[in-house]
């Protein structure tokens, strides 16, 4: 089976996850610290914070600008659930701003302007399937209506953004990324916060470990003991595991070939595949910024299309997926308040998108099954 999405694990990957098993840490050792930092280096970024999954690193970056009930965060409906869910769990509202009419599937910062209110605390653009959002006019719409902004950059390790690395923050506050397998690199579980901003750092390094304060200057009651600490708000156990950190560093190594693997080869061989092919229209590209490609996405006719083409695939062999349900029409969102029609241009390009595989694993011969299934299954 060709699935649309697969993790890269190699032998010296293994044999360092093998060693770090014999470390007296598991956990909250000097591993987490090393690729912190080596992840902070890659982006650009002056600080990271290493959490167990992308949706934890959503919600405490949400959480170190206080959002809270009666607070709204403007973002994309295309994008996984976990973007919206984490402003939920924060009390807070969710407000979706439709995508760019122009078969991108990025967030249109148009929408973002009209969307925006005294309650909006934050921006959070979707890098989608590793295309950088329009950060410039985002940015500039957020400073206007004094909100910060969180980039969900859990699809976009390595991508570029004019003269800016994902990552680096340079357009936004905090930059949260993912390593769930199917992403540029994993851990397993886990996922990464970076910002050049000191206080959201410590405070995120608080709210991954419960809350608890570690900084002796701090503390409300002096010379208790060495024992002694103190919880100063409510966290969580975000934490990710040394031997994951260590799984991390060796994946973060090969990251940079990952990136040109799947933007390079892999993207190219299919644009070069389908570019005079009038039924699957890969989806845009701008020159301005580099897609990293966690996904390749195409758009066929109509829904009807996609669900046959779908089957054809999953027939041959090559399991496909579709990114994304719009959020607003899941069930749950419905029992919100949220319908459908909400935001029609991102119900449009939900039913013509289809994302094919794309992986560093996947060979040439491969692809070139993908690319002739395809073409045969939309005869
Ligand atoms: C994968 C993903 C997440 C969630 O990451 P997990 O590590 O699975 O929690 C959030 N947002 C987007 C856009 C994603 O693709």
């Amino acid at each position: 089976m060709i699935t649309y999405g697969k993790q890269s694990i190699s032998d010296t990957d293994r044999l360092a996850v093998m060693e770090a098993l014999k470390d007296p840490y598991l956990t909250t050792g000097p591993k987490v610290k090393e690729f912190e930092e080596a992840f902070a280096k890659y982006c650009g970024a002056k600080y990271a914070v290493a959490v167990n999954s992308g949706t934890a690193a959503l919600h405490i970056a949400y959480m170190a600008v206080d959002l809270k009930e009666g607070d709204e965060i403007v973002t994309t409906p295309l994008t996984f659930p976990a973007t919206s869910n984490a402003a939920l769990y924060c009390n807070a509202t969710p407000v979706f701003a439709d995508i760019k009419n122009d078969d991108s599937g990025l967030i249109d910062p148009e929408e973002i302007k009209n969307k925006v209110s005294p309650k909006t605390k934050i921006a959070v653009p979707m890098h989608y399937g590793g295309l950088p959002a329009d950060l410039e006019e985002i940015k500039d719409i957020a400073d206007k209506a004094n909100a910060f902004i969180v980039e969900d950059a859990c699809q976009a390790h390595g991508a570029t953004y004019k003269d800016s690395k994902i990552g680096d923050c340079k357009y936004s506050d905090m930059c949260c990324f993912s390593f769930h397998p199917v992403k540029h690199m994993t851990t397993g579980e886990g996922g990464m916060v970076t910002t050049n901003n000191r206080q959201f750092y410590e405070k995120m390094l608080a709210l991954r470990a419960h809350g608890m304060e570690r900084n002796k200057d701090n503390f409300k009651v002096k010379d208790e003991g060495g024992w002694y600490f103190e919880m100063h708000c409510l966290g969580y156990n975000y934490r990710l595991t040394d031997f994951q950190c260590v799984l991390g560093l060796q994946q973060l190594k090969r990251l940079p070939k990952f990136v040109l693997q799947r933007s390079w080869f892999l993207a190219q061989k299919y644009d070069r595949a389908f570019k005079d092919f009038a039924g699957f229209k890969p989806s845009t590209k701008y020159f301005d910024r580099i897609n990293s490609h966690h996904l390749y996405v195409g758009l066929v006719k109509d829904l009807e299309t996609k669900k046959r083409l779908y089957q054809h695939l999953k027939e041959k062999g090559i399991l496909c997926q579709v990114h994304h349900i719009p959020v607003h029409t899941h069930p749950y969102y419905q029992q919100l308040g949220f319908k459908n029609g909400d935001c029609p241009v991102c119900e449009d390009f939900y039913q013509r998108a289809i994302s094919i595989p794309m992986h560093v694993e996947l060979t040439s011969s491969e692809q070139d099954k993908v690319i002739e299934e395809i073409k045969g299954g939309l005869k």
